[in-house]
């Protein structure tokens, strides 16, 4: 795996924020409404947190470095294991033996393709791509700690203006993955090149990005999260995507709600795999019908869709239903 993008020594409460105001804009900038601070914390709860996943990484990193070995940089190339033991060779040329191999490594997992079968297999298709990377400057037009963000014709893009500086862009768009994959510059022009408020900037900052995340949004499909000494875990196993949400939550509380199994099963690896897959998979499946209903508001096709797939967040900012989610959730 290669190293947290971050070197934060910081804890997931202080690189958590909430955004300060959510502004829908129409195509051409204007804007069509927007959601105070208080009205985006009563949508998501109490017990929500936004943090950027390579902070969440950094944040995970700092916890366990002193207690666990890390090698950045290597991956498994064979697999193999008999009734008490699991091998396997690392790109590096090292070997390492165990009780249990965990397959922790996202949606196009390597385990997975060597111990379950090809990608192909498993990934259901939502039928749509996502672009996401760190801008250079924050567009003018997003105020500081606010998030920008439009949607028109199948296409959402954001601008999100973290309040310690750092800003990102993102975009969210229907692909069809028959069409042959052109780079990520090459295919974000091409989608978005049309649109005007910021996009045009948020397209250049491309340029100067160190890194990006470009993908398919796809979800995970497995019958068996497990085979013999060898477990899948998050997005390997079950990913959610995006439209989900809950899919870095599942990640975290199944990999302690694991470690809870195993430690309630002594020198039984295959009776703790069982129950914990018993225990996670109806909450693992009930979010990935959860990600299937939203896929499709999630960039509406046409404008009456757009205006179907707002109506609740417009309905939220009205004072009296803010009023009632905020003693329904937040103080409820
Ligand atoms: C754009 C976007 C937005 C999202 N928004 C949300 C959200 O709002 N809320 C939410 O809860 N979830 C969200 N998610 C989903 C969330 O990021 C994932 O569900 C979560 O990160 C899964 O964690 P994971 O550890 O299983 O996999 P990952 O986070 O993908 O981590 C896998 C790790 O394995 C490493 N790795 C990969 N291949 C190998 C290999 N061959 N050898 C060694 N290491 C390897 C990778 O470098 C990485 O460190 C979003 C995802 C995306 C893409």
């Amino acid at each position: 795996m290669p190293p947290p993008n971050s070197g934060c020594s910081t804890t997931s409460h202080t690189k958590g924020f909430i955004t300060d105001e959510l502004v829908y804009h129409k195509p051409n900038g204007e804007r069509r409404f927007s959601l105070d601070r208080a009205t985006i914390a009563a949508t998501t709860g109490p017990r929500s947190i936004t943090i950027l996943r390579g902070d969440l990484e950094a944040v995970l990193y700092e916890k366990v470095r002193d207690h666990a070995e890390i090698r950045f940089g290597a991956t498994l190339t064979t697999v193999d294991q008999d009734e008490h033991t699991v091998r396997v060779t690392l790109t590096d040329g090292t070997t390492q033996e165990g009780d249990l191999l965990i397959g922790a490594d996202g949606l196009h997992s390597a385990t997975r393709a060597l111990l379950f079968g090809p990608e192909e297999d498993f990934l259901l298709d939502l039928e749509h791509k996502v672009a996401v990377y760190m801008l250079d400057k924050r567009p003018a037009t997003v105020a500081t700690g606010a998030t920008g963000t439009l949607s028109s014709g199948g296409r959402t893009a954001a601008v999100i203006s973290i309040p310690d500086g750092r800003n990102v862009a993102f975009f969210g768009y229907r692909a069809s993955h028959a069409r042959p994959g052109e780079d990520v510059a090459t295919e974000l022009q091409r989608v978005y090149g049309d649109l005007g408020w910021i996009i045009p900037e948020a397209l250049a900052g491309l340029q100067r990005a160190e890194s990006v995340y470009f993908d398919t949004i796809s979800q995970v499909v497995a019958a068996s999260w497990s085979k013999g000494r060898v477990v899948l875990l998050g997005d390997a196993a079950w990913c959610v995507t995006l439209f989900a949400g809950y899919g870095s939550s599942l990640a975290v509380g199944g990999a302690d709600r694991l470690g809870t199994e195993l430690a309630a099963h002594p020198g039984d690896v295959p009776a703790a795999l069982a129950a914990w897959e018993a225990a996670i998979r109806p909450e693992a499946e009930r979010k990935q019908k959860l990600g299937r209903r939203v896929k499709g508001v999630y960039a509406p096709t046409s404008p009456l869709l757009l205006w179907l797939s707002l109506l609740p967040l417009r309905l939220a900012a009205l004072p009296p239903v803010r009023r009632y989610m905020t003693r329904r959730f937040i103080k409820g």
